[in-house]
């Protein structure tokens, strides 16, 4: 089976796992710190905080940005769920915005009009622009609407390490950036997460919201707030820190990767049957997903590539289907992109992992079930 994609976990990240798991350094430690200090180091930011998911760094980042009851909080309606649902869970009202339907990142013209004509009752505090399958999404328009209308920026760069805009990385933009270290994210600690920012204030509490609200002073434990427990393990660290220093040379075969897609699959693209993602140059490739014409049924190409030994699988959901969202729509618009996208988006087995050879495997048989 061609799988829909692999962990990079070599026999060295093992090893420096082991070693920590025998030290008996649990918890959160000093694997932590120093991974913490190399990520601020590769993201070109003050303040970096690992925590125990994607979805973790994204509720840390609302509850210091004091997000909840009253307010409302504008994410795109083609992502993970969990963008979702971590407003939903603070208490606030999460407002999709459409999504465009090559970048599959949110559409600054549907958020400009959203933000401009908000008329309440809820407050609106935040946009959080999800760089979808590490598309860069326009940072430079999100934020200047977020200035100008005195919102703070959380970016969902949950599947985005080590995209770019100009050599900037994503996760920096914003007011707070958001990462993810699951197994489906081209770097993993199987579970695993990250927030950072350059702002000191949020940093401080961030990292006591992290672990119980507290921190260690001289006398002991200090409370400063009720807290949670999203803290990463000391182990988790060392396996990830074996993972940064190729991160950037993984991204470079992911592009080539993608190239190869891209001619490979031209001709179906031509033929009207699929159309081809975006490309961009700080794109991290995370997931490369295509968008099959109406007349297929993606759940039964699934199965049928199945069949032939190659795992696709769709690509994220749109928030404004599901039962969870009820009557929640956007400006009124019946039909989005990120319903096509949710129902008509197929990823294709994609790592650093694989090679033309593969490409050639899945755009053969896609092509011979397309006819
Ligand atoms: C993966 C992902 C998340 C969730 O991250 P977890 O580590 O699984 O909690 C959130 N948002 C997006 C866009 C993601 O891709």
């Amino acid at each position: 089976m061609i799988k829909l994609s692999t962990p990079n976990i070599e026999g060295a990240a093992i090893e420096a796992m082991v070693e920590v798991v025998k030290s008996g350094q649990l918890v959160h430690g000093e694997e932590c710190l120093k991974f913490e200090s190399e990520l601020c180091e590769y993201l070109g930011i003050e303040h970096a905080l690992v925590v125990s998911n994607g979805t973790a760094a994204l509720h840390l980042a609302l509850l210091a940005l004091d997000i909840g009851h009253g307010d409302a909080v504008l994410v795109p309606d083609f992502t993970y769920p969990a963008t979702g649902n971590v407003v939903s869970v603070s208490g606030a009202k999460v407002v999709p915005v459409d999504v465009d339907s090559e970048t599959y990142c949110i559409d600054v013209d549907s958020l400009e009009r959203i933000v401009t004509s908000w008329q309440g009752p809820e407050n609106l505090r935040a946009i959080m622009p999800v760089h979808e399958f590490g598309y860069p999404a326009d940072m430079e328009r999100i934020n200047q609407i977020a200035k100008r209308h005195q919102l703070s920026v959380v970016e969902d760069a949950a599947c985005a390490i080590g995209a770019t805009i100009n050599g900037k990385k994503m996760g920096t933009f914003g007011d707070i950036g958001c990462f993810s270290f699951h197994p489906r994210k081209t770097l993993t600690t199987g579970e695993g997460g990250l927030v950072v920012t350059n702002n000191d204030e949020l940093a401080d509490r961030i990292r006591r919201f992290r672990n119980h609200g507290m921190e260690r002073t001289e006398r002991g434990m200090k409370f400063f707030f009720p807290g949670l427990n999203y803290r990463l393990t000391n182990f988790q660290a060392a396996l990830g820190r074996q993972q940064l220093p190729s991160l950037d040379a993984w991204i470079s075969k992911r592009k080539d990767l993608a190239k190869s897609y891209r001619n490979a699959l031209q001709p179906i693209a031509d033929a009207g049957k699929i159309r081809l993602p975006a490309d961009n140059l700080g794109h991290s490739w995370q997931t490369f997903m295509i968008v099959l014409a109406d007349k297929y049924d993606r759940d039964l190409l699934t199965k049928d590539l199945r069949d032939l030994g190659i795992e696709t699988s769709l690509g994220a959901q749109s928030l404004t289907t599901l039962d969870i969202y009820p009557g929640v729509d956007v400006n009124g618009v019946s039909k989005l992109v990120g319903h096509e996208l949710f129902k008509q988006g197929l990823a294709l087995p994609f790592c650093e992992k694989y090679d033309d050879t593969i490409v050639e495997k899945v755009v053969s048989a896609l092509s011979g079930l397309l006819k």
